[in-house]
């Protein structure tokens, strides 16, 4: 399934694609949980009943699928070895892969969702950066999950771009403020529960700016792949349901290219995942 949070008639609802046209959105609270969330705190099946209600496609706008994360954003830095090649190139600095996974967050407040356009701050940032990545949802949350069971723990997938004012990242030494401006987490544009993605180390994975291609790569060539990443995250702190996951970037970002490319208002970011979807931005 498809897993969804909308704006429709002014509410904020969640549901489900419907196979056959438009959304089926769950019932308000007390008959279904308020959000994806809860929904995910509850730890039962998803299953959409009768009492679903059917809305058309273009009645209702859709949100990020998690509009609000409890908490920030977990990435993963450096995560393909292309990126990080071009990334140390670009810095003039020796080649070496990361033998532990480099972990950065971003802040809640930096999610927005499929769609929206993103106002660029020129006296904030004037380098503006793209990352395409597979980001995964926890369903099941859990210390000490050994890769062999990580990915029953995972409820399903999305696109996240990791928006990455380069200036700020590299200026203030640590990533956070660099990858948590507003608007730095687009999004989407839906879960697709773990039971439609037959193999997540063998996705397609491609970042276009106005039509042109910028990334090209497949999820297989990932450093720390999904399971090995829930088994390290999760021996050093609780993982809850819900947490979101971003697995890092493949080659191809801006900053590294010669000369350099930025994100400039009037721009489109298309990030695209085989079988989940494309996340579509505009920069303003
Ligand atoms: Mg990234």
């Amino acid at each position: 399934m498809r897993v969804v949070t909308v704006r429709y008639a002014g509410e904020e609802r969640w549901g489900v694609l419907d196979p056959e046209g438009g959304f089926r959105l769950a019932p308000r609270p007390p008959e279904a949980p308020a959000t994806v969330l809860d929904h995910l705190d509850e730890g039962v099946p998803l299953r959409p009943g009768d009492d679903w209600e059917s809305v058309p496609l273009e009645d209702a706008t859709l949100l990020a699928p998690i509009p609000v994360p409890r908490r920030n954003v977990i990435c993963m830095g450096l995560n393909y070895a292309d990126h990080a090649e071009e990334s140390m190139r670009a810095k003039g600095r020796e080649v070496v892969l990361p033998e532990h996974p480099v972990v950065f967050t971003k802040a809640t407040t930096s999610v927005t969702g499929p769609d929206s356009e993103i106002v660029l701050e020129p006296d904030v940032t004037e380098q503006m950066d793209w990352e395409v990545e597979l980001a995964l949802v926890m369903g099941r949350g859990g210390r000490h999950i050994a890769a062999a069971d990580a990915l029953q723990h995972v409820f399903g997938y999305t696109i996240i771009n990791d928006l990455s004012a380069r200036d700020l990242q590299f200026r203030h030494k640590q990533f956070f403020l660099g990858k948590s401006l507003d608007s730095a987490c687009p999004m989407g544009p839906w879960i697709t529960t773990v039971d439609e993605v037959e193999d997540p180390q063998a996705l397609d994975i491609r970042c276009r700016v106005n039509g042109e291609m910028k990334q090209e790569a497949n999820t297989s060539l990932m450093i720390f792949g999904i399971a090995r990443t829930i088994e390290i995250l999760s021996g050093i702190l609780r993982l809850q349901p819900g947490d979101i996951i971003a697995t890092g970037t493949p080659a191809g970002v801006g900053f590294a290219r010669t000369p350099p490319q930025y994100l400039r208002p009037g721009d489109r970011v298309e990030c695209e995942i085989a079988g989940l979807g494309v996340l579509r931005n505009y920069f303003i």
